[in-house]
């Protein structure tokens, strides 16, 4: 009886942290594998990490959804290394890492929750991976195509875009052309408290000053 009360719990549990998630898709999802769950990770050294959080120092916001959900950010999908920070509509957002600004759409209104209308800034690196920061406000980008930026720099502002259930934003790192599937890769940030396995969700992250 109580091997099966403790399996209750935990199934209800689950069910209220699924509900608990922010609901919300990039737009460039990958298709989920299908096959059993993979296992999520292993996460590069927090301390080499080229990333730093994406807001500005001295803010901490919450992360809504972590990685390898059972969400939006599903093991083995194109989101499956997202994650979901929830701010309100119009805080800057910095580049988490140098690059080149390679991708802009910022046409659609907040709040429709339609699919596609992800209003989205691409910054590519050096080693060709592309950061994306989704669900832009409308006209929020704040850097043009082409542009080089260095980390920290504040590229655009938050919003509530396309398929989104509150305002966050969603944030992942896409890798380099011709790399393996799934096509995202697990990111640590060197200026916030350490997290060897990624940022927890329903954790806040105080975004610490640079070295
Ligand atoms: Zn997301």
């Amino acid at each position: 009886m109580g091997r099966r009360l403790t399996r209750s719990v935990r199934l209800i549990t689950g069910l209220i942290l699924a509900l608990l998630a922010t609901g919300c898709g990039g737009g460039d999802s990958g298709g989920s594998s299908g096959a059993a769950p993979l296992a999520c990770g292993p996460y590069p050294s927090q301390a080499d990490s080229p990333h730093v959080l994406p807001y500005d120092v001295g803010a901490a916001y919450t992360v809504s959804q972590g990685n390898c959900t059972n969400f939006s950010h599903k093991t083995g999908s194109g989101d499956q290394y997202a994650y979901d920070f929830r701010m309100p509509i119009g805080t800057p957002i910095v580049a988490s890492r140098a690059g080149r600004v390679s991708r802009i759409t910022t046409r659609y209104e907040d709040g429709t929750g339609v699919p596609g209308e992800e209003n989205v800034v691409g910054i590519t690196h050096d080693d060709g991976s592309v950061a994306l920061y989704f669900h832009i406000t409308k006209d929020g980008a704040l850097v043009t195509l082409g542009q080089d930026v260095r980390f920290g720099d504040v590229i655009a502002l938050s919003g509530n875009s396309g398929n989104s259930t509150e305002p966050h934003l969603h944030y992942i790192v896409v890798a380099p052309p011709g790399s393996p599937p799934p096509g995202n890769l697990p990111v640590t940030f060197s200026n916030t408290r350490p997290h060897s396995n990624g940022l927890v969700q329903g954790q806040s992250y105080l975004a610490l000053p640079y070295d």
